[in-house]
């Protein structure tokens, strides 16, 4: 839009010139038109006065028309050239893209230029998705072993973290075209649209096979059908669960979701057969932001280390440092500059910070307090922890055993129980693992009937863990710091 109002004012300033220059030279042509007809009667100076206006009148529109580039700098429009150049920016950041998928209208299939090489970072994702990539390219090669191409994958995130860009990388890999739909497009329509729509966009994906289905923000029409019940979404949720069960996998059909709540979504949704593949994306790691700061400034001159920024930008999400680097162009430019320095990112920073009210800046003191609450899940679950792992609906197990859920309840405790040991104090971390670890101990109680008490069950598993983390606080402690340096505690940082 900006480029477009632009080019408008650029057009105008043209036009008016040319209509200048010609209404100079159609004056000038009558002029001696005037004079050839009746030269006998020129007896004064005015005819030549008129002359010479006319003539200087066409030598300003030429010069104001030669150097319309130079004169505009005097004017007062120093906006008009900073939006010039913030247009321009944006022209070469891989986010442009997306945005334009996020307007395009109901049932408009795109082909992503997007691939791989434009997501940074997220290597153990693209890894997971490289499959689908070579199922959508060579059907063949699987589909002569009987082996059936999946149905849905569901990309479970918070908001930023690229979910949308991994989508449209896949198709740009596989080469098929993408279908891009909000589910909150599906609810947010006439009665007993939505149910229509879903119809539509399948059967539109399927004449268009192999093609992907992309579904933002699912959770707006998957969400559990329990409680207070909202019929249009029912029906159109009804509608999804029944279209996903008629397609069948050499249909070439993909249905790529995404969501930043799987613990809303209805059971039925993530039953074999539907969204049965789960890949679940983080905020960035300082592997990663370092990586995405490396591209998006590719290309660019800076004075600073890409490795210290990738360390002192810990919470943001790959989207929040895109912006941040976007927003340090256009410091740089305002100050004329062509390097980018640390002080135009400090600047970006703080508009980023105060502007999205989502993105979590931690102080030094609550980057050590998640640490240690990950350090102590870390140690008790012996899993590899991130240190901002967002809390990850556990999948039911079949038959579980007392054991396997004892120690489900223990890996939910365990942080707010060691933060509470190493700091001598209580802190609210995540709320989310208290409440499965309360629904967990109820659920022991009440259906499986293997304890008596939730609350005695909580506490018997917290003064165990208080106990057990107590007795190891320096390996704890250790792992926390590996946590503060890497952000991330793998495996065999565990085993040692
Ligand atoms: P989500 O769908 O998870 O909310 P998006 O995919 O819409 O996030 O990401 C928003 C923007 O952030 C993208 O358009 C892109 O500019 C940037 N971005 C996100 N993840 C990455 C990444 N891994 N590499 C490069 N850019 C990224």
């Amino acid at each position: 839009m900006l480029q477009n109002s632009n080019k408008q004012n650029n057009e105008t300033m043209d036009k008016n010139l040319k209509l200048m220059g010609m209404s100079a030279i159609i004056l000038v042509a009558l002029f001696i038109y005037t004079i050839y007809k009746s030269s006998a009667s020129i007896h004064s100076t005015s005819y030549y006065v008129g002359l010479i206006f006319l003539f200087i009148l066409l030598f300003l529109s030429l010069l104001l028309r030669y150097y319309k580039d130079k004169i505009k700098k005097f004017l007062p429009q120093s906006r008009f050239s900073q939006e010039l150049e913030k247009a321009k920016e944006k022209e070469h950041t891989p986010s442009e893209s997306s945005s334009q998928i996020t307007a395009s209208s109901f049932l408009e299939f795109a082909q992503s230029s997007i691939t791989f090489k434009d997501v940074a970072g997220i290597q153990s994702v693209k890894e997971e998705l490289e499959e689908v990539v070579d199922f959508l390219n060579a059907p063949k090669k699987y589909l002569k072993h009987g082996i059936k191409l999946p149905k849905g994958v569901l990309l479970v995130g918070p908001p930023g973290v690229g979910k949308t860009l991994i989508a449209r990388a896949v198709a740009g890999e596989a080469k098929v075209p993408f279908l891009y739909q909000s589910g909150a497009s599906f609810v947010h329509i006439y009665v007993g649209m939505g149910a229509k729509r879903v119809k539509e966009l399948f059967s539109k994906a399927k004449a268009h096979a192999p093609a992907i289905i992309f579904i933002d923000e699912i959770d707006a029409v998957g969400k559990s059908r329990s409680g207070n019940s909202n019929d249009e979404r029912e029906a159109t949720l009804n509608e999804l669960l029944t279209q996903m069960d008629g397609f069948d996998g050499e249909s070439g059909v993909i249905v790529i979701a995404a969501t930043n709540k799987i613990e809303v979504l209805d059971e039925a949704l993530l039953r074999a057969g539907r969204f049965d593949r789960r890949v679940f994306l983080n905020l960035p790691n300082i592997e990663d932001r370092e990586k995405i700061l490396s591209l998006y400034l590719k290309q660019k001159k800076y004075e600073f280390d890409i490795k210290e920024l990738a360390f002192n930008t810990a919470g943001f999400s790959s989207a929040a440092l895109a912006t941040l680097i976007n927003e340090a162009l256009l410091n740089m430019v305002k100050r004329k500059e062509s390097v980018l320095t640390i002080e135009d990112i400090e600047t970006a920073k703080n508009k980023v910070e105060f502007g999205k009210k989502e993105k979590k800046i931690l102080t030094t003191e609550q980057k050590e307090i998640l640490a240690i609450y990950q350090a102590c899940k870390a140690y008790i679950s012996r899993y590899e922890t991130t240190l901002f792992q967002e809390g990850i609906k556990s999948l039911t197990e079949l038959f579980p055993s007392k054991t396997a859920l004892m120690n489900h309840l223990r890996n939910y405790l365990a942080g707010s129980v060691g933060v509470e040991v190493i700091k001598g104090e209580a802190y609210v971390v995540s709320t989310q693992d208290l409440k499965e670890a309360y629904a967990l101990a109820h659920k022991m109680v009440n259906e499986y009937k293997m304890a008596n008490d939730a609350l005695v069950l909580i506490e018997s598993v917290r003064s165990d863990l208080k106990s057990e983390i107590y007795k190891h606080t320096n390996e704890v402690n250790r792992l926390k710091e590996l946590i503060l340096k890497q952000e991330v505690i793998k495996a065999n940082d565990l085993s040692k």
